[in-house]
């Protein structure tokens, strides 16, 4: 047995079967390569699922961890320490706003936050949350509950929330659903888990328009969209649509789990004090951590690089010109490549036996989603690999 095999057989014996056993064993990781635990080498086009912004052990968090872990790793929310307050500070700068900031652990309690807020500032006549089908807004109760694919959230309903479900991109359907029972519309920028499917042109001003005449609050959930993985910081400013309600986690931590609910304007100031909380939300290891994934996108000029390798990623895939590919879409280093057959899973496997970790994230789409530091010539690694990938499947 290799050593992936007998870990796979450990794992699959400890853990709840919800995942399955994942293919490969990942032992460590240097910038956008990471080595499995039989020495095999990958480029990694996923980033753990467009978390690891910076790469793998980028110095300048591990250097902000391990200096904030040796002073103090945890205060919980009896006590306040200044790394906290920084990333509220700066998260609030890099919207434009002001506003206030809640922080959790991940991208589901952002949404939990979020369900929490609007129905605290919005109250009992307004029951209804309008969200979109085939979105994705995490596993939790209430995020799950916004959540618009049926095969993960119809087995564990029903929910103690109203959702009134459009199909995303409709502008007229998302109007006609806005009506005056509605206390919030949450949509996602661009579809992550439904395969990178970005908003029509004019959708999220639509959306603003229809929250703005029926007085309800529009919520994005950037958890996959923000902190530079578009190539601006944040999806809504490219779109020119200001949310009162933004969400945040994946790379925002750059690896270490973090997520953030952030109210713009009057909406930050929706909970009374004692209306919500974590124990670990705001941990000063993972804010240290966001500082410096935020540091860093701003020094290395990442914006800018994510935007221009990303055209080139997207220009040489879509120049292959293989009969398996139907296209590319998606946005900055967020994208899909979309296939004429539900073969993904068959080119996943085939991309990691050539050495490049991609993943399938629709039966006809693979998401790539790699670290915001990829390079050029890394991009070039995979558009001249792929061919033969795309060519071992439909053999
Ligand atoms: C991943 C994701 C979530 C859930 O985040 P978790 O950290 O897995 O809870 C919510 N919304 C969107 C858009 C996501 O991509």
């Amino acid at each position: 047995m290799t050593n992936t095999e007998t870990l796979q057989k450990r794992f699959a014996a400890a853990f709840m079967p919800n995942y399955g056993v994942p293919p490969v064993a990942i032992t460590r990781g240097q910038g956008c390569r990471v080595t499995d635990a039989d020495g095999r080498e990958y480029l990694d086009l996923i980033a753990g699922i467009a978390v690891s912004s910076l790469g793998h052990a980028h110095p300048a968090i591990v250097e902000a961890v391990s200096r904030q872990v040796a002073q103090v790793a945890h205060t919980s929310n009896l006590f306040l320490h200044e790394r906290e307050i920084e990333l509220a500070e700066r998260l609030l700068s890099l919207i434009g706003t002001d506003g206030r900031v809640f922080l959790a652990n991940s991208g589901t309690e952002a949404n939990e936050a979020a369900v929490k807020l609007v129905r605290r500032i919005q109250g009992p006549e307004r029951p209804v949350i309008v969200a979109a089908e085939r979105s994705f807004h995490g596993r939790t109760l209430g995020s799950l509950a916004l959540t618009g694919k049926d095969a993960i959230r119809t087995p564990f309903g029903p929910y103690g929330q109203v959702v009134r479900f459009v199909p995303y991109g409709d502008a007229d359907a998302l109007r006609a659903a806005t009506s005056p029972d509605v206390a919030a519309v949450f949509l996602e920028p661009g579809l992550g888990e439904s395969g990178v499917v970005p908003a029509p042109a004019g959708y999220l001003a639509a959306a603003r328009e229809a929250c703005d005449q029926a007085g309800a609050l529009l919520v994005l959930d950037e958890i996959q969209s923000g902190i530079g993985r578009t190539g601006a910081w944040f999806a809504h400013q490219t779109a020119g649509v200001r949310p009162d309600v933004l969400t945040l986690a994946k790379g925002l931590g750059g690896g270490l789990p973090i997520g953030a609910c952030i109210g713009l304007g009057p909406a930050g100031s929706g909970f009374s004090q004692g209306d919500h909380g974590s124990t670990f939300g705001g941990n000063p290891v993972a804010c240290a951590a966001a500082l410096a994934v935020l540091e860093v996108i701003e020094r290395d000029g990442l914006l800018a690089h994510v935007s221009e390798v990303g055209e080139h990623l997207a220009a040489g895939l879509g120049e292959i010109g293989h009969p398996l590919v139907a296209g590319v879409r998606g946005a900055g280093l967020w994208r899909a490549v979309v296939l004429t057959a539900p073969l993904a899973p068959a080119v996943e496997a085939a991309a990691r036996r050539a050495g490049f970790l991609v993943n399938a994230v629709q039966p006809d789409a693979i998401r790539l989603a790699p670290p915001l530091i990829l390079t050029a010539a890394e991009a070039a690694e995979f558009i001249a690999a792929l061919p033969g990938i795309l060519t071992e499947v439909s053999a």
